[in-house]
């Protein structure tokens, strides 16, 4: 049965939040990748600082950024493989530069090239913990370190130090530890980040605990009180008119007492069930006590509002419940008045709805206002 949920933000599960969050900073993360990667070609174009390499790097991970732009756009249930390529690319970048400037480059290394491509690390980690799982980030970060300062320890003991500036290898010794601290941080706050989104759902959770009836599923009686608050101030403000129907099952006792508590249980689900089948989107029904339901029906009058409460009555009695159990309920109308608070709304259902008791159950009541048609079939009208 479809349950209706008052509060927005319980509409969408934090997971569905936490992950439309992330694609939307993937966006932001992709198009600022782009614009930095041409800004920085363009800058290094002017200085005539291009690296043969980035000759080719710099459009192939343009490209890479653009094809998971795309997919992003037009394809997004295919957002894992875009997070990977951004991530990939921002990741392959550092160590295939850095090769380049180290084995490819004939005397020492130019340091430009060489620190340029190295302050980017914390960026390529950073993307990883970020979009990635926090094992697949690890591994990745992992690789990239071992790719990037293995290959400066290679250089290294291949006994090219002497053709370093002296303040290199001291550097590279820093920069090294500095990773290590870099992803011990990413570690933390991906921690943080997981346990954020477990309170976020238990958060949910709890808001829809508060909001809903565990046996029926339908909104209950404190979630259905906020929003007959908010219908009522609509009608006291001139909006549409509005009428409540409360529905009590006739000798619901009597079931109990016959069948069981379980089955009085499976008897108020079904009542639940074929009442919602009943209802427009724009209704709402909610259990308003044990064997009580009410229906907020907006931008609707006294007279259909009791036409549907009849078509309500029918929906019980029409047809035995499972089991066999015949069940019918009384019903009482009321349309509010810009006058009214919910309590006398209410009230006035009720009144109505215990006319329909003492007139032999099973039957809808209602008043209907001067300007409105004085009958609706199969219902009684004060
Ligand atoms: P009437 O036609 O006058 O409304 O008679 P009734 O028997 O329906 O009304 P009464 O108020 O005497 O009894 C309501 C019964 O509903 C009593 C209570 O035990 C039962 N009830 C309330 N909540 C639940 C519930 O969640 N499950 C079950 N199985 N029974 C419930
Ligand atoms: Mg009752
Ligand atoms: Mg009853």
């Amino acid at each position: 049965m479809p349950t209706q949920d008052p509060l927005p933000s319980a509409a969408a599960s934090p997971r569905s939040t936490g992950l439309n969050r992330e694609l939307a900073l993937l966006r932001v993360l992709l198009l600022t990748g782009c614009l930095a990667i041409s800004l920085i070609w363009a800058l290094e174009s002017a200085f005539g600082q291009v690296a043969p390499w980035d000759r080719v790097l710099y459009p192939s991970l343009l490209g890479l950024l653009a094809v998971a732009s795309a997919l992003l756009t037009w394809a997004p249930r295919h957002s894992g493989v875009a997070r990977w390529l951004a991530v990939g690319g921002f990741n392959l970048y550092v160590p295939v530069a850095l090769a380049h400037v180290l084995f490819l480059s004939d005397g020492p290394p130019d340091e430009y090239q060489l620190l340029s491509n190295l302050y980017w690390l914390p960026m390529a980690y950073g993307t990883a913990f970020v979009f990635l799982s926090m094992r697949s980030a690890l591994w990745l970060s992992a690789v990239v370190y071992a790719a990037t300062f293995g290959v400066i320890l290679w250089h290294v003991h291949r006994g090219d130090m002497a053709l370093w500036p002296a303040y290199l290898p001291p550097m590279m010794n820093n920069l090294a530890v500095a990773q290590v601290v870099y992803v011990i941080v990413l570690i933390g706050i991906s921690r943080l980040r997981a346990e954020a989104y477990r309170n976020e759902a238990k958060l949910d959770l709890l808001r829809q605990m508060a909001s809903t009836d565990p046996l029926t599923g339908l909104l209950n009686r404190r979630a259905m009180g906020r929003q007959l608050d908010a219908a009522m101030s609509l009608v006291r403000r001139g909006g549409p008119p509005m009428s409540v129907i409360l529905i009590d099952v006739d000798h619901f006792k009597r079931i109990n007492d016959e069948g069981g508590h379980a089955r009085g249980d499976d008897v108020l689900v079904e009542v639940a069930s074929r009442l919602q089948a009943q209802l427009r989107l724009s209704d709402a029904l909610a259990r308003w006590g044990g064997e009580e339901f009410l229906v907020l029906a907006t931008a609707t009058p006294a007279a259909p509002a009791a036409e549907l409460a009849e078509r309500l009555r029918q929906a019980l009695a029409g047809l035995a419940f499972t089991g066999g159990v015949q069940v019918t309920a009384s019903l009482g109308v009321a349309q509010a008045r810009a006058e009214d608070s919910v309590d006398a709304l209410v009230r006035r259902a009720d009144d109505l709805l215990y006319t329909a008791k003492h007139a032999g159950r099973n039957r809808v009541c209602t008043e209907l206002p001067p300007d409105q048609p004085q009958r609706v079939p199969g219902v009684t009208s004060m």
